[in-house]
């Protein structure tokens, strides 16, 4: 296969494109713009494969896009590049319209126009895999069922109404044009190379520099955390082996308060870590709750036993035994954070184009 990948940069698209490389035969084109979030550096163990290539391109240039698609040939493609933060889309929304609706929407009518003039076989064989967040779906008060395919949508930020425009167009696309979609939607992600601006890297990297460690409102939001290698098997999974059309729910089984989370992560650093900043006594000391972002959800869960009992996926791990992974790989790469906390990851940026 030859896979189309954007946002390959970020932090999930990098996980899907270290396994593509090292686990299977696929031949891989990274579509990014590289944003703030976009980081090359997370894909160094793999970008001096032959069968990695990399386009520097923004989702919303639809000629630059026809382009890529001519010179690569794709099979099929993942879609996965995005304005992802919710905060920051509650500060500027304006990105989030562009990129995830408008350059879904860019890329839908790019992939479109290729897939048109495939032969039969190959418009067959071809997928545009969509790739979303649970974040579409609101959340849940106390005892509610969970998420699942069927869950009527009701977003609550910027960020995830975007993203649920985005699932819209690509669902309609399918319908109306005939492009074979797939689409899934996944809870929250951790794991290495998450850029530090999110719950869990935050955490570990505040806390050993001895820094406030900010909690929103009292804690008691509610996600369910999926160990970012098992999403991008989950998803190469889903390319291969799910129906077109359909839509698949991808989540961990692990609920925890964000409370929690902040605290285990605490424990875990109590254990991991030879020595503590100066000052700190305790890392749990850190923990600081800061008001509460406007309109949070309450609690997101997700029943994922349609991609279990139809494709057989099962997450490999657990909460404890990711977030400790999670934790280790921190601490043993500290040059990956602190090039991104320096900003030098932005300043030499290598590997420009690499075209066929
Ligand atoms: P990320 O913010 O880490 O990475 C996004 C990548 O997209 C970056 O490399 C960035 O440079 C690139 N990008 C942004 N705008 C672009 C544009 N206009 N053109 C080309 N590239 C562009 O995001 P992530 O956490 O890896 O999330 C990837 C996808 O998975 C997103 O669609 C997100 O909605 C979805 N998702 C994320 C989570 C999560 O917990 N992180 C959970 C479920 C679904």
């Amino acid at each position: 296969m030859r896979i189309l990948v954007t946002g390959g940069a970020g932090f999930i698209g990098s996980a899907v494109i270290r396994e593509l490389l090292t686990q299977t035969s696929c031949v891989v084109a990274n579509v990014d713009k590289l944003t703030y979030a976009g980081n090359l550096e997370s894909l160094a163990s793999v970008s001096d494969s032959p069968c990695y290539h990399f386009y520097q391109v923004d989702i919303c240039d639809a000629t630059a896009l026809d382009t890529v698609f001519a010179e690569f040939n794709p099979t099929a493609v993942m879609h996965l590049a995005a304005e992802s933060h919710v905060d920051r889309s509650i500060d500027g929304p304006a990105d989030f319209i562009q990129t995830n609706i408008v350059g879904t929407y860019t890329l839908l009518e790019a992939a479109r126009g290729y897939w048109s003039a495939l032969d039969e076989s190959a418009q067959a064989a071809f997928r545009f895999h969509h790739i979303s967040t649970d974040e579409v779906y609101g959340d849940l008060e106390g005892a509610d069922a969970l998420f699942n395919e069927t869950t009527s949508y009701s977003p609550s930020s910027p960020y995830s109404a975007s993203k649920a425009s985005a699932d819209h167009l690509a669902r309609a696309w399918h319908r109306t044009y005939g492009l074979p979609i797939l689409v899934t939607n996944c809870s929250n992600n951790y794991g290495p190379y998450h850029f530090p601006e999110k719950l869990i890297p935050h955490v570990i990297l505040n806390a050993l520099s001895g820094k406030p460690l900010p909690v929103y409102g009292d804690g008691s939001q509610v996600r369910d955390w999926l160990y970012v290698e098992d999403h991008a098997r989950a998803l190469i999974e889903v390319l291969n082996r799910g129906v077109v059309g359909e839509t698949y729910n991808i989540g961990g089984h692990n609920e925890q308060q964000n409370i929690e989370v902040v605290k285990t992560i605490c424990e875990l650093l109590e254990e991991l870590t030879p020595g503590k900043p100066e000052g700190v006594d305790a890392y749990g000391d850190l923990i600081t709750f800061v008001a509460d972002r406007p309109g949070h959800d309450r609690r997101y869960a997700i029943d994922a036993s349609k991609i279990q009992r139809e494709l057989g996926w099962v997450p490999a791990e657990t909460f404890e035994s990711g977030l400790r992974k999670t934790v280790q790989w921190y601490l043993d790469h500290p040059g990956w954070w602190q090039r991104i906390l320096s900003g030098a990851y932005r300043l030499d940026r290598v590997g420009r184009a690499k075209l066929q």
